[in-house]
């Protein structure tokens, strides 16, 4: 079995201001760094179109249609001071939750053991009727969704982006089936993530760390807190959302992780993907903003998903 990686130059069609960080050139730099020849056992697609309707598994179909009706016919429109929509930016959203789509199901019917999508826009700042934090759709929230209704009932999604994954918490609040572990830099963008916000079936965990921690404290964090909870709670699949502004280089946040530290959280959770859902595991690219550390962390995340 081999895991699958979906990019598509759909997703660098989703333009940005100048010197924005949340760039098409992040894209570039991972498909560079995964063309690499020990990447050559990956299943390599293209991201499906996907729809509105995809959408609407994670937010009210007023609040999608919203988004829809702003889009641009050129130039860029803003729906605050660092989210922007060009063009090309719904063509991109959408696909990435065509590929949530294609990726569950290839996973659910075994085709493949694993899964990495490299797509943007981000999706975990995206609240259920809130577009922020240069995310529109909760992607990794309609992955949830589409696994669901696939029959993976019991959902573990971890979030190692160094923001919190405040829209994917406001999605999952009151939903006791899914279990969501953020670990995020406090404080720091979107200032949400305290430890005392743990959902309504206490099936939220904050991690915040302080800038400056690095790898030693994160795997603590991760070994102590986070792992505990995945085997209490159970799962028919782990989601990632893989976001790579942890990674010490990053010029957003000040955690000092290096790729190895991704590597070892990863393998981590494949074992605990092992034990409990079958090495169920779909990971989705989220942040990760200095191109070098980004195409370094996400090499070695996807080298050591392809071990399952
Ligand atoms: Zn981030």
């Amino acid at each position: 079995m081999t895991t699958l990686f979906i990019a598509d130059s759909v997703f660098q069609n989703h333009l940005v201001p100048e010197g924005h960080p949340e760039r098409p050139a992040r894209l570039a730099a991972i498909e560079k760094a995964l063309a690499a020849p020990v990447f050559a056992p990956l299943t390599r697609e293209n991201a499906p179109a996907g729809n509105m309707h995809l959408a609407t598994l994670a937010h009210p179909a007023g609040y999608v249609g919203e988004i829809v009706a702003q889009a641009p016919a050129e130039g860029l429109h803003f729906l605050d001071a660092d989210t922007s929509m060009s063009p090309g930016t719904l063509p991109a959203a959408f696909a990435a939750l065509g590929a949530a789509e294609r990726a569950v199901s290839a996973i659910i019917d075994g085709e493949v053991a694993n899964a990495f999508i490299a797509c943007r826009p981000p999706g975990h700042h995206a609240e259920r009727e809130a577009a922020m934090g240069f995310c529109f759709f909760n992607n990794i929230a309609v992955a949830a969704r589409l696994a669901q209704a696939r029959g993976a009932k019991r959902i573990v999604i971890v979030d190692w982006d160094v923001h919190h994954g405040n829209g994917t918490q406001d999605i999952f609040w009151s939903d006791r089936d899914v279990l969501f572990i953020s670990s995020h830099e406090m404080p720091n963008y979107p200032g949400t993530g305290a430890m005392d916000e743990r959902g309504e079936h206490d099936n939220i965990l904050n991690l915040p760390l302080r800038a400056g921690d690095g790898g030693r404290i994160f795997r603590e964090a991760f070994e102590t807190r986070a792992f505990p909870a995945i085997r209490k709670h159970g799962a028919d699949m782990i989601l990632i959302s893989a976001g790579f502004d942890a990674h010490r280089r990053d010029p957003l946040a000040e955690i000092r992780l290096e790729a190895a530290d991704f590597a070892w959280a990863t393998e981590k959770l494949m074992g605990l993907a092992q034990s409990l859902c079958g090495n169920r595991i779909l990971s989705m690219l989220e942040g990760g903003y200095d191109l070098e550390g980004l195409a370094e962390s996400t090499a070695a995340h996807v080298e050591m998903l392809m071990g399952a």
